[in-house]
């Protein structure tokens, strides 16, 4: 197994720039996923480090050798696609051990790999069976166990889990994360789904526009957004944001809102004049008779365990994850209580997280 690591890697497509300059390290077992909207260069991303596109410019290290401008297939690489074709006239056991086939291996030797391969993936009872009647999951393990069969350095995915439905798509994932524990290899992992990021990721970079936001554990990036780009990106519904002109000055712990002193976490910049916006996850809401900060019941959304509620605001409309065991007339008025060390503050004209006491321990981290 290896560290992957890219160094201010950019592609350019003619004028058009579709990676900018990135710059990560995959260590030695971890599982990173890029996440972010179609035409970010996620794709584009993976591509470069499996050696099927070259970059405009930067490099790419794997196991610390400079393989940049190696061939893709002189990088030890695995990389599992989308629509990932088996051959249809073979059988399981024959799809898997193809790629040693390939390499010449010795047929005793190929037939026991390919055994504790499915057996891994628990396939190992339909490796006799012709894939083509296979279901979409036991295709995706064949696909699977003919990429990890050689025992690559890295795997690379790209949505591999994109043409499966939702029930199976769950299965899936979960699948995917307990063979990343038990063999624990390098991978990079492309996906539009923030779920299945958070669920299988250590790491994540969420692109935008061929910028990697933010890059860290699936927890930092939810809690502590870097920018207002990733906390709308990440959390369902996401990250509710409330305007605000600021007199902050550093180490204020209130702000002005919609009149109402609300407590945040401590400012370490002067941001006095600026156009600021408070983030707060519908989860940290609470309704509460005493708050001043009131609005009117829009509407919600029963979840079972908790409901969705929608209030309307001086400042705009707020999500509120609250229990379920309370229901709410559209247009009443409740008040709203935030929790002050959950609270976020953005710079709304870089869209980046303002400096606090709150996101201290992340940018020391
Ligand atoms: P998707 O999930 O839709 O594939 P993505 O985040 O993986 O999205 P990329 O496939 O990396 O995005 O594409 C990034 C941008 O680069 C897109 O705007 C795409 O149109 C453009 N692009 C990709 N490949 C080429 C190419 N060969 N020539 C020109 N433009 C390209």
């Amino acid at each position: 197994m290896a560290d992957i690591r890219i160094d201010n890697l950019r592609k350019e497509f003619g004028s058009f720039v579709a990676v900018q300059d990135s710059s990560f390290t995959v260590h030695d077992g971890e599982f990173l996923a890029l996440l972010g909207p179609s035409g970010c260069g996620k794709t584009t991303t993976l591509r470069m480090i499996a050696g099927l596109e070259l970059p405009s410019s930067g490099k790419i290290y794997l196991d610390g050798e400079d393989v940049t401008f190696n061939r893709a297939s002189a990088r030890d690489i695995a990389f599992v696609f989308q629509l990932f074709a088996l051959y249809p006239h073979m059988n399981v056991r024959r799809n898997i051990g193809f790629p040693l086939l390939s390499q010449g291996m010795a047929n005793a030797e190929i037939r026991q790999r390919v055994e504790e391969t499915a057996r891994l993936l628990q396939i190992d009872h339909i490796l006799n069976r012709s894939v083509s009647g296979l279901a979409g999951g036991d295709r995706q393990r064949v696909a699977l166990g003919r990429a990890i069969v050689r025992r690559p350095k890295c795997f690379l995915m790209d949505e591999p889990l994109g043409t499966l439905d939702a029930e199976f798509r769950e299965i899936m994932v979960h699948e995917l994360r307990e063979l990343h524990n038990r063999i624990h290899a390098t991978t990079v992992y492309v996906t539009h789904d923030q779920h299945e990021a958070m669920a299988m990721a250590d790491k994540i970079a969420v692109m935008n526009h061929g910028v990697i936001e933010q890059f860290g554990t699936p927890q930092e990036i939810y809690a502590k957004p870097a920018t207002m780009y990733v906390a709308d990106f990440i959390g369902s519904p996401p990250m509710n944001f409330m305007r605000f002109t600021s007199g902050l000055k550093s180490g204020d712990r209130s702000i002005l809102l919609d009149g109402v002193d609300v407590v945040v976490p401590e400012i370490h910049e002067d941001m006095a004049e600026s156009e600021l916006a408070l983030g707060v996850r519908p989860e940290h809401i609470r309704f509460s008779d005493a708050s001043r900060l009131r609005g009117a019941v829009y509407g919600s959304e029963y979840l079972g365990t908790n409901q969705v509620v929608a209030v309307e605001t001086p400042g705009g409309l707020i999500k509120a994850r609250v229990p379920a065991n309370r229901s709410f007339r559209i247009g009443e008025t409740v008040g709203l209580e935030f929790s002050p060390e959950k609270l976020a503050l953005f710079d709304c004209t870089s869209g980046r997280a303002v400096p606090s006491q709150l996101y201290q321990e992340t940018r020391h981290g």
